[in-house]
C-alpha cells in the first residue's frame, strides 16, 4: 500500500513547508481522486485567522499572497473522513460533504471488514465474527 511519507514532493507552501502530492495515495485501495472529500471555505464567514492553514499537516491549505486569503490549494491531499479544520475554525467557515457520503464509501468498499482483518490477530477468538463487520450501504 502506498504511504503518505513516500508520496512525491511537489514543492513548498507559502510558509516554506514541504508539500507532498497525497492525491497519489489511494484510500483503502480507492483512487483518492475519485473521492470527493475536502474542505470548502465560505469567504463570507472566513476571517483569515490561519488556523486551518497552519495546523493541517497534509498541506491542503495554502495562502494566496496576492488575494491575502487562505485557500484550499490541494483538496485531494485531505485525509478522507477528517474534519479537524472544520472543528477548529472559529467562525464556522469550513464545510464538508454530509457524513452519509463517507458511510456509503465505507460500506461499498467493505472497509470495516478490511480493518477487522488487520487487527484480527490481536483479538480473542470469540470477538466479532467476520459477518458482524459487514456493512451495507444505506438505501
Ligand atoms: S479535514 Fe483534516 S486533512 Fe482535511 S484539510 Fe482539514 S485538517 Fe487537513
Ligand atoms: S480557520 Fe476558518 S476563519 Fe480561519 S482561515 Fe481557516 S476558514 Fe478562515
Amino acid at each position: 500500500m502506498a504511504e503518505a511519507k513516500n508520496a512525491p514532493l511537489i514543492g513548498k507552501d507559502a510558509l516554506g513547508r514541504e508539500v507532498r502530492d497525497l492525491s497519489k495515495v489511494p484510500w483503502w485501495g480507492v483512487d483518492r481522486k475519485e473521492i470527493e472529500w475536502y474542505p470548502t471555505i465560505d469567504y463570507d464567514k472566513c476571517v483569515t485567522c490561519g488556523i486551518c492553514f497552519v495546523t493541517c499537516g497534509r498541506r491542503v491549505f495554502d495562502f494566496d499572497k496576492k488575494e491575502g486569503k487562505v485557500i484550499v490549494a490541494r483538496p485531494y491531499n485531505c485525509m478522507v473522513a477528517c474534519q479537524t479544520c472544520m472543528n477548529l475554525c472559529p467562525t464556522g467557515a469550513i464545510s464538508f460533504p454530509d457524513a452519509s457520503y463517507i458511510k456509503k464509501l465505507v460500506a461499498q468498499n467493505k472497509i470495516v471488514k478490511k480493518a477487522f482483518e488487520i487487527i484480527k490477530p490481536l483479538l480473542a477468538e470469540d470477538h466479532l465474527s467476520p459477518k458482524e463487520t459487514e456493512t451495507k450501504p444505506e438505501p
